[in-house]
């Protein structure tokens, strides 16, 4: 009997979850013409599966679009099916946006940074993941390390390959039974998507290989964590750099300084959206190599926003590699949300002409607040609730998002951390491994 191909057509939603419905790939054209329907409560359906308070109760519909422009299809070998799958981003019943569509938001507030400053963004998602259960994955860094991973990784990498996906590089991490996997830098849209989809192509290879990953912010409570380092960079219309001045202050542009600077105010704020689950904030400890303040540093792997290394020969080459990397994100967040509250806190530092931050040198665990606070700096919140709390309190950044969603936000984010209340740091990393 011939099968009927199927494909889904998804969302990235508040929990960072992938969800979607499937239909026949037959109807694709139809589909992205009439679009799919969808639940708004869904957008409550909690990483634990359970549902938070939602405004929508039972009521009401709204329409998911497939967008053609992120279609992947991939054939893995020994499964007879392909791993097919469009993203899209969901509107009204009369096509006006919908508050909680977080892909539009990026959409949205990509074209309102090159709106105001002609300047467009470009992102590389850098991801880490621990292989679950207890087969020997080799010391860090390691050829035995590598090679233990060795078929999965090379199955991946062809997997990103054919949907269009460029990997950077794949490697053995320091921590236990810990990978990394980091993209080619692409415009900042797409790069959104691919972090979507690169989670879940890596879960589909790695089933393949009787292996099962987890990209959980943390999963050891004595290790380190798995961060997403989040890269970006300017670009100006002409599709020259913009990111680099190398008679600026280390080495940014004025416009990039800015930018970073908009970040670091709001920082404590954004990781609510950046590094939104309870054991996110396990992680973002002093120590661990992620980011517990919100500074700004030159090759430090403890900083919040960090410059990286460029190493092209040429000073044409170092300033197009020329990028920064914001380091307190997590595979708990939604990516595109995560970008568009980045990108929005970064072109508030640009129409504030917010001076490029100095960077900092120093262990600043070991600086008192009154320090950090006459240098601008703060420890970033020390757990969700804290976070929430920061959030609520930055209207600025409220008002960069649809009125409602925040609210709808906070709730979805309440319901998490009750869920998981009263639990000890171990049973919370063991909850959190089970789902991200
Ligand atoms: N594992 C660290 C984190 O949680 C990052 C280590 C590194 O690649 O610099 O972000
Ligand atoms: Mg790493």
């Amino acid at each position: 009997m011939p099968r009927a191909a199927l494909m889904m057509a998804c969302v990235g939603d508040i929990s960072g979850q992938v969800r979607g419905k499937g239909f026949p790939v037959a109807h694709l054209a139809r589909r992205v013409a009439r679009g799919i329907g969808w639940t708004p409560t869904n957008i409550q359906i909690t990483c634990f599966d359970t549902i938070a308070p939602s405004p929508y109760g039972s009521f009401g519909d709204v329409v998911l679009w497939p967008d053609p422009a992120s279609e992947l299809r991939v054939v893995l070998p020994g499964r007879a099916s392909a791993e097919h799958v469009v993203l899209g981003d969901i509107t009204e019943l009369d096509g006006a946006p919908w508050t909680c569509c977080l892909r539009s938001l990026l959409r949205r507030t990509l074209e309102r940074l090159t709106e105001r400053t002609g300047l467009q963004l470009r992102a590389a998602f850098e991801h880490e993941l621990t292989m679950k259960g207890e087969a020997a994955a080799g010391p860090a860094f390691s050829l035995t390390g590598f090679r233990a991973a060795q078929p999965f990784a090379e199955m991946l990498l062809g997997a990103l390959d054919q949907a269009g996906i460029t990997a950077d590089s794949f490697l053995r991490e320091y921590g236990r039974r810990q990978y990394e996997v980091t993209l080619e830098p692409c415009d900042a849209l797409r790069a959104a998507d691919q972090a979507m989809l690169l989670r879940e192509l890596t879960r589909a290879v790695a089933a393949l290989h009787g292996q099962s990953v987890t990209f959980s912010p943390l999963v050891d409570p004595a290790g380190v964590g798995n961060g997403v380092h989040i890269h970006m960079s300017l670009w100006d219309a002409e599709g020259r750099p913009a990111t680099h001045d190398p008679g600026g202050r280390h080495g940014l542009s004025g416009v990039a300084g800015a930018f970073v600077a908009g970040i670091l105010a709001h920082m404590p704020a954004l990781v609510a959206l950046t590094a939104p689950s309870v054991v996110s904030y396990a992680r973002l400890t002093p120590h661990r190599w992620s980011a517990a303040f919100n500074n700004l540093a030159v090759q430090d792997r403890e900083a919040g926003v960090r410059i990286c290394p460029v190493s092209e020969r040429d000073e044409a080459g170092r300033t197009r590699q020329f990028n920064f990397e914001y380091r307190a994100a997590d595979a708990a967040a939604n990516p595109h949300l995560a970008l568009a509250a980045l990108v929005a806190a970064g072109l508030q530092g640009i129409d504030d002409r917010l001076p490029t931050p100095e960077a900092t040198v120093e262990d600043l665990s070991l600086l008192d607040v009154a320090t950090l606070h006459r240098r601008g700096l703060r420890r970033l919140p020390a757990s969700l609730d804290e976070a929430l709390r920061e959030l609520a309190a930055d209207r600025t950044l409220q008002g960069w998002l649809p009125p409602g969603l925040v609210d709808i936000y906070v709730a979805h984010k309440r319901a998490e951390i009750e869920h998981i209340g009263g639990r000890t740091l171990e049973e919370i990393c063991a909850a959190y491994a089970e789902v991200y």
